[in-house]
């Protein structure tokens, strides 16, 4: 059993990145105001969150180690109904059989809280602690059980830029949510809740702050919201194109491209423009590729979507002075 907890573990858990997205997502579900991530070379011997949220009973704390004890959704089609970001449940499950992990948790109705000590699934003590309301989950050298995953690790940089990219991203879709990361001692970010141009500039720099073309347009298929970069601040590099889904952070070449038709003729030669948008739709007129990696989906009306993109796009570029 533990053989195959690990196996299925290397599905959810890749790198350390896909456990900081996997816990983060479990802070904003438990509806945190403040969610800390602390790490330590990258997150290969510590990758820890911090949050203010619900926290978890005694019960529910053990319940949240067992794969599928919480899974919210029957089909995959239930994704992206759901007003949690998670449905599988099995983040948990499967980083406790990777690593060393410790969790702390206290809903605010409680007095204690619980203290648990996991090791490759193994609980090896579980006793009331005294902590603060929420949560807090410590994995420790992701991967010790499995030389092969642990070898295969990037080095420190490229491990830190691809949790960074997922740090960015929650960040992005949760402007109201306060946020910090700190590696090793370093505070890296500290964000405060506000306006998302507010938390743009607190991520990129001040220079965005003079470089945003709000975006809004509403029809009976979607909403969208956000901003795009003005042409002239576009980047050599690619990177900063963020595109959500019902918050979500997804990938889509096709909208990307309809965000790109809106710039044409604007930008100089070989450079992205930045931006950040949100699209907002009902869950039923999308199919989601339920692969616990996976960032794509697909729209009912392709097209419909690519339209109203293109049109809210243009008309944000074209609104302000470039
Ligand atoms: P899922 O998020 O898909 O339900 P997870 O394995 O990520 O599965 O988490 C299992 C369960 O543990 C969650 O459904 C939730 O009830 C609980 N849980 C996990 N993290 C937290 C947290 N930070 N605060 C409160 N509850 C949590
Ligand atoms: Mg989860």
């Amino acid at each position: 059993d533990s053989i195959a907890n690990q196996i299925a573990a290397g599905e959810v858990v890749q790198r350390p990145a896909s456990a900081v997205k996997e816990l983060m997502e479990n802070s904003i579900d438990a509806d945190a105001t403040h969610i800390k991530l602390i790490l330590k070379e990258a997150g290969k011997t510590l990758l820890q969150v911090i949050d203010d949220g619900k926290g978890m009973s005694e019960t529910d704390a053990r319940m949240s180690l067992e794969r599928h004890a919480t899974s919210k959704i029957r089909s995959a089609e239930d994704l992206f109904t759901l007003h949690t970001m998670g449905f599988r449940g099995e983040a948990l499950a499967s980083l406790a059989a990777v690593s060393q992990m410790e969790l702390k948790t206290r809903p605010a109705e409680q007095e204690l809280g619980t203290l648990l000590v996991v090791e490759g699934s193994d609980v090896k003590r579980q006793e009331p602690v005294a902590c603060d309301k929420g949560t807090s989950i410590s994995v420790k050298n992701l991967f010790y059980n499995i030389p092969a995953r642990r070898n295969f690790l990037k080095s420190n940089a490229n491990e830190y830029q691809h949790i960074v990219d997922e740090f960015q991203r929650l960040a992005l879709a949760h402007p109201d949510v306060a946020f910090q990361l700190i590696e090793t001692d370093t505070i890296e970010y500290d964000l405060h809740p506000g306006k998302l141009s507010q938390r743009i500039v607190s991520i990129f720099g001040k220079s965005y702050q003079e470089q945003l073309a709000a975006c809004q347009e509403e029809t009976a298929l979607v909403k969208m919201t956000g901003y795009l970069g003005k042409p002239h601040s576009a980047k050599k590099k690619r990177g900063e194109q963020f595109l959500f889904v019902n918050k979500r952070f997804i990938r889509s070449a096709y909208l990307n491209h309809a965000v790109m038709s809106a710039y044409e003729g604007l930008l100089p030669e070989n450079t992205f423009p930045f931006y950040v948008l949100f699209i907002e739709i009902d869950p039923k007129h999308i199919d989601v590729n339920v692969h616990p990696t996976k960032t794509e989906i697909k729209f009912d009306d392709e097209r419909a979507v690519y339209a109203v993109v293109l049109s809210a796009a243009r008309q944000a570029l074209g609104a302000h002075n470039l």
